[in-house]
């Protein structure tokens, strides 16, 4: 079966996996799950929940806080959890969230990702909670944009940027998270056809996504416009993208995606937020461009977004 070549492909790449604790330093440090303590839920998404452990081995509660991910029992498919964990493990920028290490006490759907915890939790339960101001929010839209700019450099492909999944460490500093859905484009490749099926981030997908299944560098900038227009909305759930683009369709007609798409090719977008300047509001249009190469890389963006800073 793939799931168990995969792991055992796996254990053999991931130090504190081996049975031998004495390997080269990687950085990542050994786990064991008897000296996780549970303290509180912190989120759940469509595959996965994330708990907040303490972690102490010498059981006196001066043990660090880590952010633990679980795999959802319901939706398991072990290939794409080990596919995650993988891809977080290879990333370290300062706009990304780092991982720790993982637990394979359980193996396959039971393997732990431990990464550091960020006590002020993700910008879509932030934002509606603290009111900041434009040149703040201009500052976190530029560290999604370098983040993003370092995946993109590693031929990475995040398909899940929302604000649900952009975690903030201290005030000024975000980072990006929730690697679920991100997949590798070879060299040479302009996009990679998804055939898998599950609930899809329909409101955040770019137009070609959704007609064909296509995911591109271009369909991550797509997404990050979506993200653009929830931060600017400071995450206000009544004007979310799913509100918004109900209110421009039909009553009950999101059975499928037909109706969005139909939407989307007559040009509809989501509106202008308040207060947005003009130039934000004329990158969210570039981000949404019918045509993938007519939108800027996330290169051009953070250019743009930093002479808006200074
Ligand atoms: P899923 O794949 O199920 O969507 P996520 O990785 O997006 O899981 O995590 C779900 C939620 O958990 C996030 O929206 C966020 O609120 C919270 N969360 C995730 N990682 C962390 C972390 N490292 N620190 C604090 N909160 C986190
Ligand atoms: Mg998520």
């Amino acid at each position: 079966r793939i799931e168990l070549r995969e792991l055992s492909e796996f254990m053999k790449t991931t130090p504190d996996l081996s049975p031998s604790e004495t390997l080269p330093y990687t950085g990542h440090r050994i786990f064991h799950k008897r000296f996780l303590k549970m303290q509180q839920v912190l989120g759940e998404g469509n595959f996965g929940k994330v708990i907040l452990y303490r972690y102490d081995p010498a059981n006196d509660d001066t043990g660090e806080l880590v952010a633990v991910k679980t795999l959802k029992r319901e939706n398991g498919n072990t290939e794409g959890w080990i596919k995650e964990i993988n891809v977080l493990k290879s990333l370290d920028h300062r706009n990304i969230v780092k991982y720790k290490g993982c637990c394979s006490e359980g193996g396959g759907q039971g393997l732990l990702l431990i990464m550091e915890f960020l006590p002020l939790g993700s910008l879509l339960k932030y934002l509606p909670k603290n009111k900041l101001n434009l040149s703040q929010l201009m500052i976190f839209a530029q560290q999604i944009c370098e983040g993003m700019e370092y995946l993109h450099s590693k031929r990475y492909i995040h398909r899940d940027l929302a604000t649900r999944n952009v975690l903030l460490d201290r005030d000024r500093l975000v980072k990006i998270g929730d690697f679920g859905l991100t997949k590798h484009i070879p060299t040479g490749e302009l996009y990679y056809r998804v055939s898998e099926n599950g609930e899809n981030p329909v409101f955040w997908f770019a137009v070609e996504c959704l007609k064909e299944n296509k995911f591109s560098f271009a369909s991550d900038v797509w997404s990050f416009g979506v993200t653009l227009y929830e931060i600017l909305t400071h995450c206000d759930p009544k004007q979310s993208p799913r509100k918004k683009f109900e209110e421009m369709l039909e009553p009950k007609s999101l059975i499928n995606q037909v109706p969005l798409i139909e939407l989307l090719e007559k040009k509809m977008r989501l509106p202008c937020p308040k207060n947005c300047p003009q130039e934000v509001r004329i990158i969210m249009e570039q981000c949404w461009a019918a045509e993938p190469k007519q939108r800027p890389s996330f290169r051009s963006l953070i250019e743009k977004f930093q002479e808006m800073c200074h």
